[in-house]
């Protein structure tokens, strides 16, 4: 069975702990990353600026360091 996550993107902070996670406990090389966080800049009607990430992880494994590595604990386990 695939695992899911459920993930709070509202609160993210592009900390990239996660990805770091990842990266280090499957030791992948520079530039290889198997969950990454996108950046989204836009304007609002009144001019300011916001800023928004979005954390995803397209193959979703059993050991997910990810989860505990989030410091807001914004993604958890939803089935597995
Ligand atoms: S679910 Fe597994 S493969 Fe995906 S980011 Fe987390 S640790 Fe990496
Ligand atoms: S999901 Fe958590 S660990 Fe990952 S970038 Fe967002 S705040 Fe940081």
């Amino acid at each position: 069975m695939a695992v899911e996550f459920d993930y709070d993107d509202e609160y993210c902070t592009g900390c990239m702990a996660c990805v770091q996670a990842c990266k280090d406990f499957y030791d992948l090389p520079c530039g290889n990353n198997f969950r990454t966080v996108t950046v989204t800049e836009a304007f609002k009607g009144d001019g300011t600026l916001e800023v928004t990430f979005k954390s995803r992880c397209q193959n979703p494994c059993k050991n997910h360091v990810c989860v505990p590595a989030c410091p807001i604990s914004l993604i958890t386990v939803k089935k597995e």
